[in-house]
């Protein structure tokens, strides 16, 4: 039975990996320090024999007994409302976090694949983001302490690659949707559905006119898995290109909430990208990949998630 340690293992994308990994017949180690991750995401896979649970934070030394055939690192504070106010922690698991998994990986000759982000590309000069485009990062405004440990990460990973021959994977993920996106992460998802849910405005920041694309969950684990198992070490996007507006999205989720409440704005936050979309020609190429599930679709699914949440986290988890 292959074998395969997943830091982040408790958060959003991490446990839904856990469960893909489990689902393929691997053994799952998940490690996770609980920061913004929850244990309700993956306490439906304690009673398996193939899944253990490590409470760690992997910015210090990392100890796993027995072989390891993979390592994935999701472990970070993943919202900009967390990495705002886990600046040092977001810096240091994305440095010192890659260090201690790249070290393993060298000592249980395992391959490593680090989750990057189309953050990497900051706010973009150039549309669609290609793999080739280096960036616009702010590295001392608010988001720099996410944005530069990405980079950081990626340089470190690619390093390990080439000096040390450690076998690296690196996915540049954008914004991704699904089930267990935590209520109160502030991304723009949960913002809304949870303002819909409570009979709140919904909050949009600026004019609106900024733009993301929404890629579901199991879309990006499918990419995921793919890269893993592909002999391509250079980085690559997975994401899905279907851009919209800000305020295209907050009317859509108003429309399929059926809430009477309206679009209000607030202020723009400091060097929030003003237009984002993957270019996926690369995906497409090198893994066969191309999202599957319409944001329609994943909106649907997402919606009763949230909707089979108690009242009592609905709003113990508001803001
Ligand atoms: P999340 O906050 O739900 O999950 C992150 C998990 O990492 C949490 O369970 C948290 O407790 C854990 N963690 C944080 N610091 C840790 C540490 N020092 N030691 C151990 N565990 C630690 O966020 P997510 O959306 O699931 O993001 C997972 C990864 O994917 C992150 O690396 C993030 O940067 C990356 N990513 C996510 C998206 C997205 O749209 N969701 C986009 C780009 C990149
Ligand atoms: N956003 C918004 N209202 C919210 C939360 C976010 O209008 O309550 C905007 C935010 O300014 C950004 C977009 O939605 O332009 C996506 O934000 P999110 O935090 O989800 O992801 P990121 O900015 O990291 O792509």
């Amino acid at each position: 039975m292959k074998r395969v340690l997943i830091t982040g293992g408790a958060g959003f994308l991490g446990s839904h990996l856990c469960d893909r990994f489990i689902k393929e017949g691997f053994h799952v180690i998940a490690m996770d320090n609980l920061i913004t991750g929850d244990l309700k995401n993956i306490e439906h896979l304690f009673k398996l024999p193939n899944f253990e649970f490590y409470h760690h934070d992997v910015s210090k030394f990392i100890h796993v007994p027995g072989e390891l055939d993979y390592i994935l690192h999701f472990a970070s504070p993943a919202s900009p409302i967390d990495y705002l106010k886990i600046p040092i922690q977001t810096l240091k698991v994305g440095s010192l976090g890659i260090h201690n998994c790249l070290g393993l990986a060298r000592v249980k000759n395992a391959r490593v694949l680090i989750a990057s982000t189309s953050e990497v590309y900051g706010d973009p000069l150039v549309h669609p983001q290609t793999e080739e485009y280096w960036g616009n990062v702010n590295p001392v405004g608010p988001r720099g302490v996410y944005d530069e440990a990405k980079r950081f990460q990626e340089a470190m990973t690619m390093a390990y690659h080439t000096y040390h021959g450690v076998e690296t994977r690196i996915v540049r993920i954008f914004n991704t949707y699904g089930p267990r996106m935590r209520l109160n992460d502030g991304r723009v998802l949960p913002a809304f559905i949870g303002q819909a849910l409570r009979g709140e405005d919904l909050t949009m920041f600026g004019d609106g006119s900024q733009t993301r694309a929404f890629c579901y969950v199991d879309d990006l684990v499918e990419g995921i898995y793919r890269l893993l198992l592909s002999d391509y070490a250079q980085p690559v996007n997975i994401g899905n290109p279907d851009e919209i507006t800000i305020k295209e999205f907050g009317e859509e989720i108003i429309k399929l909430t059926g809430t009477s409440q309206k679009l209000i704005s607030l202020p723009l936050p400091t060097d929030d990208p003003k237009q984002r979309k993957p270019d996926i020609t690369k995906a497409k190429a090198i893994l066969g990949w191309e999202p599957k599930v319409t944001r329609a679709e994943g909106l649907k699914i997402t919606y009763e998630y949230f909707k089979s949440l108690s009242q009592d986290d609905l709003h113990r988890l508001a803001h």
